[in-house]
């Protein structure tokens, strides 16, 4: 949709002003006010003029003894005279003038006119064809019967109005001669066109009220819909920019939900996190947290958007925790700061509890960047749905984990099972074949441990399984893996290890184990003692079932001798058991205690 053209024409009605059209439309008036009035009233009162001149003329063809005597010979009597004489006197005619056909002037009012000739063209041409002919010109007032000694105040003549009428006198239809008419319509005149100005001056002003009103209703009419449709056009925008920044929020979820879906571990989880929330809402800044699994703190996992994380945080210092909801900061008039949050700048910010399967598992927390506090809980209803996609992938991987633990681990001991230990094996076979550094597998059975069930129960036996398996557990360093393969039996995979140090291993676990002091209720059990057997890659195999063999074997040769002791693959002797020898017998001791 587009609104160009609107705006556009509504920019240059904005700029436009009624005010010069208004003026321009008074001065118009004010202009035919002054100047129409004159050319209307003289073309009334020529009209008037010519009709009473037809009455005049006929009043004195009446009133003369014989009209065609007096017009054909010039023959006029006393009588005729006399009346001739008065016309001025009993009209508006100042002056009267008699003429032959021909335009001699056979009588006139004044005296010294009479046997002068007319011989203007319009005498012939228009007078002597039996038409009226009219005169309308400014004359000095000196010219004027009866005004001749006028004059101005500063001494000036003044100038009069004068209409002159010929009136032609025809008889049985042939033109035998004129009488010409004078009046000063000058009175006439002035009041007529000061009447029409009256009047039209109030039709200009009735006129140019009208047009301003109705221009004024018009304008803002137009202004009134011309900023709807600005408004409209605004909103419409507004509304586009928004669907634009929808689709493109709702691109990215989609992107982020299907890379979390691919991650292998909550680190590269965290890791995209940082980088898709950084595009996503990008005027705040956020960090996350995750529960440890003592689940008594949460661990700084990720921070993106120049935000930061503590490395550990307490539960209780989160209201969002605390309140098990989203708590926002920044939206109600009275309110708590998060410890967590703490220093704090007063700038808005959210905790949204992260949930999976029902349980809390973190906590995502955003904040508004500085001087981006604006619409920063607009931003929530979006940074919800990230939260919860969160979630989702870390339930998602933690499942994963779960599920992969319960593949690979014992159960019982939480040591890694035989499958895991035999495809670890194949790989630190593999691994040492590359590389040429050393391998070696030690195979551990507790003994007479049926008799030990026997004695105090299955369980009692399984807690002391339990405790061989922390003891190993804690063996271990680095890639070394200690596993159950089954029952009462043990195994350690020790990559990187050479024999005489596998064997001071083998031995400082074994005499570990033999300080192993159970409690099964309020009965301490008795201390057990393991048989170990070890084996070296490649002196005693090149395949891990050849090594795996030839350290059961090993462990055999050590039941075979009597127990709790530790026997090297192919009948080879343990090196010498000299406590003095043994690497740090110090560390096996702490290890041991807290094993039990
Ligand atoms: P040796 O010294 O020759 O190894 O004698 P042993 O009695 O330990 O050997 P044997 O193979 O005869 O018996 C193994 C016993 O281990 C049998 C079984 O009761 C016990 N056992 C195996 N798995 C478990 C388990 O998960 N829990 C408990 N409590 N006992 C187990
Ligand atoms: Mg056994
Ligand atoms: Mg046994």
């Amino acid at each position: 949709m587009t609104h160009g053209p609107a705006r556009k024409l509504a920019a240059k009605l904005k700029s436009f002003s009624l005010l010069p059209l208004l003026l321009a439309a008074a001065a118009l008036a004010a202009r035919a006010v002054y100047s129409v009035p004159a050319p209307i009233v003289d073309r009334m009162l020529e009209a008037d003029l010519r009709k009473q001149a037809d009455t005049w003329r006929r009043s004195v063809l009446l009133h003369l003894s014989s009209s065609k005597d007096a017009f054909i010979v010039g023959d006029l009597n006393d009588h005729d005279e006399e009346y001739l004489s008065l016309v001025p006197e009993t009209s508006d005619v100042y002056r009267l003038k008699l003429f032959a056909a021909d335009g001699t002037i056979f009588w006139s009012t004044r005296r010294e006119n009479i046997g002068e000739r007319n011989t203007k063209p319009y005498f012939q041409s228009v007078v002597a064809q039996g038409l009226i002919y009219y005169k309308h010109e400014e004359r000095p007032a000196t010219e004027v019967d009866g005004l001749e000694a006028a004059v101005n105040a500063d001494g000036s003549i003044p100038y009069r109005e004068v209409a002159e009428v010929y009136s032609p006198v025809m008889h049985d239809g042939i033109f035998i001669g004129a009488i010409e008419f004078y009046s000063d319509i000058t009175d006439v005149r002035n009041t007529f066109i000061t009447r029409v100005r009256i009047s039209l001056a109030l039709i200009s002003l009735v006129t140019v009220a009208a047009v301003t009103i109705v221009s004024v209703v018009v304008y803002r009419t137009n202004r009134r819909s011309l900023r709807q449709i600005e408004e409209r056009s605004a909103k419409d925008q507004e509304i586009m920019a928004n669907q634009l920044q929808l689709a493109r929020e709702v691109k990215l979820l989609g992107e982020l939900n299907e890379w979390l879906q691919s991650c292998r571990s909550l680190d590269e989880l965290f890791g995209m996190v940082s980088e898709f929330m950084g595009h996503l809402l990008p005027d705040s800044e956020g960090s996350i947290y995750v529960f440890s699994n003592s689940r008594d703190v949460l661990d700084g996992c990720s921070s993106w958007n120049g935000g930061s994380h503590k490395d550990h945080i307490q539960p209780g210092e989160c209201w969002g925790l605390r309140r098990g909801r989203t708590y926002e900061f920044g939206a109600s008039e009275v309110e708590f700061t998060c410890e967590h949050a703490k220093p704090h700048d007063g700038r808005p910010y959210f905790c949204f509890p992260i949930l999976a399967h029902g349980e809390t598992v973190g906590l995502m927390h955003l904040r508004a960047r500085p001087g981006r506090a604006g619409d920063f809980s607009g931003c929530k209803p979006l940074a919800q749905m990230c939260a919860e996609q969160i979630s989702m992938a870390i339930a998602n991987v933690r499942m994963r984990d779960q599920l992969h633990d319960q593949s690979v681990r014992d159960p019982l001991t939480g040591l890694f099972n035989r499958r895991h230990m035999t495809e670890t094996l194949r790989k630190f076979v593999g691994a040492s074949q590359n590389s040429g550094k050393p391998l070696s597998v030690v195979s551990i059975d507790v003994d007479h441990f049926k008799k030990f069930n026997d004695n105090h129960g299955h369980d009692a036996g399984d807690m002391v399984l339990r405790a061989v398996g922390a003891a190993m557990a804690q063996a271990c360093d680095g890639d070394e893996v200690a596993c159950r393969p089954g029952g009462e039996e043990f195994a350690l995979l020790l990559p990187g290890v050479c024999p005489e140090d596998a064997v001071t291993k083998a031995e400082l676990l074994r005499q570990a184990i033999e300080d192993v002091a159970v409690r099964y209720g309020e009965k301490a059990l008795p201390r057990i003692s393991i048989s170990l057997g070890v084996a070296h890659y490649p002196a005693h195999g090149t395949m891990p079932q050849d090594l795996l063999r030839a350290s059961d074997e090993a462990l055999y040769e050590a039941k075979a001798k009597g127990r709790n002791q530790v026997c090297v693959a192919d009948g080879t002797s343990p090196l010498p058991r000299d406590p003095a020898a043994l690497p740090d017998p110090g560390r096996v001791q702490a290890k041991k205690k807290g094993a039990a």
